[in-house]
């Protein structure tokens, strides 16, 4: 299937227009469009098959509970799971790391045990772990980021001690774009005894992660970045884990008996998912990844390279630019985020958007990472599969525009200051 151009009737919200001007989307990282097949099992599953789950002796109820286990299943043999109870819904990679922390690793760490985090974590991957450190009295170290936006490896292996308890990291970094050696990562931290936590909420959405050829232990992911809906994603992880795990949140549909003093509990992943679950979400979910699997992460993937390529190639051409990152697209993801001269990124964005071109402005809620690089913010242009070479041509007249706008501006306020004095 061609991907681009091809795929965009795909997506009803793509051929929106902005002030007159067709809508070039470039936020996918943030989140991303949805296809209409993900749409229209929204809206079929409350047409038809709305019920809530593990309950009902009904065949309303048990037609919705069937769809709503099939998704789970889906899920398991997209990321290559062993079994489908080691996926649990959650709304997404923020709540699964937090789950993960909440859980694990207060069943697990006691003061001076380390985690071992890097400096180019997503807040979600940071936050949980220096709220478990307060709590619990343990260490939070970090892997430093080379100039060119990789992990320091040489540094790792330093930092990796006999107190480090769990490794987490991201699987591609939603600002640099770099994709991480999580596979050689994840062995040496299994040689030190930690276990691996990944991120792979920017990753997932483009290209095929494999739990066990990552050698991963925890796995999170977002459905709103892989083509489903927001509010909800997950978290693998092996099926010992779960079983030996306490629960997360308590209430109904994760218990067995509940006696007025004590309660117990069911087998993961049920354990885990206390209350009404977000089925109609879930389902949708798993058509999202029916329809990527239908075009081909490898294809997606392909795709999503070559943008980032010819993005790389074609944004060396304005002036006072620069990309953080890795600067050619091998091992690199989709996200492509750059400052330009003194021209602030909330400024960038908003002339883009007058020219219909939606870009991220901001730390994009990893700001250690922003820090290290000596950066408030930064604009980030980031691609899927409906995305175009022409779209990023769109985006660099854009920048041009900005240029020539700042330019003036600045030129016109040294002729204001020097007529002023
Ligand atoms: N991790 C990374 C690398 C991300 O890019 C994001 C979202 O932008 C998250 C975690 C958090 O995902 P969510 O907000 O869907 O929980």
């Amino acid at each position: 299937m061609a991907l681009g151009a091809g795929i965009r009737d795909d997506f009803p919200l793509l051929s929106h227009t902005v002030g007159g001007k067709p809508l070039v989307y470039l936020d996918s990282a943030a989140t991303s469009q949805k296809p209409r097949q993900v749409l229209e099992a929204l809206s079929e599953h409350y047409r038809c098959c709305n019920a809530n789950v593990h309950r009902g002796i009904y065949w309303l109820a048990e037609e919705a509970t069937a769809r709503y286990e099939e998704a789970r299943a889906n899920l398991a043999s997209f990321f290559g799971a062993a079994r489908s109870e080691e996926i649990v819904f959650t709304r997404g990679t923020t709540e699964a790391l937090n789950l993960v922390a909440a859980t694990w690793g207060r069943a697990h760490l006691g003061p001076g045990d380390e985690i071992l985090l890097t400096e180019m974590e997503h807040h979600s991957n940071i936050v949980p772990w220096q709220m478990l450190a307060a709590e619990r009295g343990a260490i939070l170290k970090y892997v430093p980021v080379t100039g060119e936006g990789r992990l320091d490896l040489d540094a790792f292996d330093r930092l990796l001690a006999g107190r480090t308890k769990l490794v987490g990291l991201v699987h591609q970094s939603n600002v640099l774009g770099t994709i991480n050696p999580v596979r050689e990562i994840a062995d040496r931290a299994h040689e030190a005894g930690a276990l691996v936590v990944v991120d792979a909420a920017q990753s997932a959405p483009h290209q095929s992660v494999d739990v066990a050829a990552l050698g991963a232990d925890f796995l999170a992911f977002s459905g709103h970045k892989m083509l489903g809906p927001m509010g909800i994603g997950g978290l693998w992880a092996r099926y010992a884990l779960l079983d030996a795990m306490p629960p997360y949140h308590g209430g109904g549909e994760m218990i067995t008996s509940v006696g007025l003093d004590r309660s117990t509990y069911k087998d993961p992943p049920h354990k885990f998912e206390a209350g009404t679950p977000n089925v109609a979400d879930a389902i949708a979910l798993g058509v999202a990844v029916d329809y990527m699997r239908q075009v081909g992460l490898e294809a997606i993937s392909e795709h999503v390279h070559d943008l980032t390529a010819y993005a790389l190639l074609r944004l060396k051409e304005v002036p006072g630019l620069v990309i953080y990152g890795p600067q050619t697209a091998t091992d690199r993801g989709g996200a492509v985020s750059f400052t330009l001269d003194c021209v602030h990124p909330h400024d960038i964005a908003q002339v883009l958007d007058g020219e219909g071109i939606a870009v991220r402005a901001g730390h994009h809620c990893a700001e250690p990472l922003h820090r290290r690089f000596g950066i408030p913010a930064s604009a980030r242009a980031s691609f899927h599969l409906y995305n175009t070479r022409a779209e990023v041509d769109a985006l660099v007249e854009g920048l041009l525009k900005v240029r020539r706008l700042f330019a003036r501006s600045s030129s016109a306020a040294k002729e204001d200051a020097h007529g002023a004095g």
